[in-house]
């Protein structure tokens, strides 16, 4: 397959914003060769909803990205926040779960190699700043644009939501841009199901700076290099890694687990014999060979083949089963996992000290964003009690 027809199809499955991706994926590059040119001068926002432990999807799509960012030192500030309030707009109903995937999601994030003393990890409720910017920012942004959001679109589908959506989801991506902005965060490491909003950020900010003067700052994404990152399928092959589909492979889980998940993963339906030629496209097992494997897993596990072109290009051939491939995915996915397993085991045994991350991070964060909030306030002029020129101008428009 070439480069050209890989992309479509990404865009295909990006829903109607092929010229936008490939145009965003340029800034994206671009934003990664800045960085590393003027290091120590950049914001990174991002973060994950408490639905559920996180999964290999998001370990490629941002968490790797994150944690390699973060020891760059090309950052000055790192948030990473744990989105309650956006899981709770799909959520109503189910506040529990919520509350106790917020610890799942922190543990992730120590496993992973987040460190506290580089990054900030707070939870998103316990900001409240952050909601009061959305409610300014609403006023900023159409319902027809909202409905145009091509994420939320196939959201939700999936969801079920089409006859009664609730307005708190609806809105999401414009609480999104809140998140962003209250960083004042320049840089956004997210996998591809979040350009739109990105997009939306963006019209946020520049609408926000053109009706209330130069105020919020304008972030970019960042997207995964790797395009088998952007938006990594499920094991059912069907539709992307996703908490709310139960196709995934988790980062905690257990090593037979994963290892049962990978050998039941997709592959070519047609390849039945080992002497048949197979087919690449829309053939998971090897997408995630994409996603997570290098030369160093052949030498070590498959040294018959010196890279995963070769291995594409015999299974291509015929004579390749897919057994032999899935074992191989799993020596891969487990060399990656078990230190995060064993990281994550380690954590567990200190859940006071990790609370006390969330507790000290969420303070950090509602100072930052309060600061922020303050001259958002300014800008509009809604800052009454803090501008001594509204009181004066009262007094004299009264006594004329
Ligand atoms: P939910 O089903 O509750 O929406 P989710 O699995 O989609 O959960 P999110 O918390 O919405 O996960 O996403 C967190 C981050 O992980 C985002 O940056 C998103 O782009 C990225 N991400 C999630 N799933 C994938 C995936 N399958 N491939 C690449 N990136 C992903
Ligand atoms: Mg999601």
């Amino acid at each position: 397959m070439t480069d050209d027809t890989q992309e479509q199809q990404i865009t295909a499955a990006g829903n109607e914003m092929s010229a936008s991706f490939l145009a965003a994926k340029k800034r994206s590059d671009a934003t990664l060769a800045k960085l590393e040119e003027n290091p120590g001068k950049f914001t990174m926002l991002t973060g994950d909803r408490p639905t559920g432990k996180l999964h290999v999807g998001h370990y490629v799509g941002s968490l790797r990205r994150r944690v390699e960012l973060q020891n760059s030192g090309e950052f000055d500030k790192i948030y990473i926040m744990i989105a309650d309030a956006q899981a709770l707009t799909d959520n109503a109903e189910h506040p529990e779960k919520v509350r106790q995937n917020i610890m799942n999601v922190a543990l992730d994030y120590l496993a992973c190699g987040i460190d506290p003393e580089k990054s900030t990890i707070f939870i998103q409720s316990m900001v409240p700043e952050l909601t009061e910017l959305t409610f300014y920012y609403m006023n900023l942004v159409t319902v027809s644009r909202l409905q145009r959001n091509p994420t939320v679109k196939s959201e939700i589908q999936m969801r079920n939501f089409e006859a009664s959506i609730p307005v708190g989801f609806f809105t999401y991506p414009i609480s999104q841009a809140s998140d962003i902005t209250a960083f004042k965060a320049t840089t956004v490491p997210v996998g591809e199901d979040q350009l739109p909003m990105l997009e939306q950020t963006k019209e946020i900010v520049h609408k926000f700076n053109a009706v209330y003067g130069e105020t919020l700052v304008d972030p970019e994404i960042l997207l995964p290099s790797n395009k088998a990152c952007l938006r990594l399928p499920g094991i059912d092959g069907k539709a992307k890694m996703s908490k709310s589909l139960g196709n995934c492979i988790y980062l905690s889980e257990s090593e037979a687990d994963v290892k049962k998940k990978v050998m039941s993963m997709f592959t070519d339906p047609d390849h039945i014999r080992i002497e048949d030629p197979g087919k690449l496209e829309g053939n998971t097992v090897f997408t995630y060979l994409d996603a997570f494997s290098n030369e160093g897993h052949f030498a070590e596990y498959l040294p018959e083949y010196a890279n995963l072109d070769e291995l594409k290009d015999h299974y291509k051939r015929g004579g390749l089963g897919d057994v032999k491939v899935k074992k191989f995915l799993n020596n891969v996915l487990q060399e990656e996992l078990s230190p995060i397993r064993a990281r994550r085991a380690e954590y567990e045994k200190n859940i006071e000290g990790v609370y006390e991350i969330l507790k000290k991070g969420s303070e950090v964060a509602a100072e930052t964003a309060a600061q922020t909030l303050s001259e958002v306030k300014a800008a509009m002029k809604i800052n009454y009690f803090d501008d001594p020129a509204f009181l004066e101008e009262q007094i004299q428009k009264f006594n004329e």
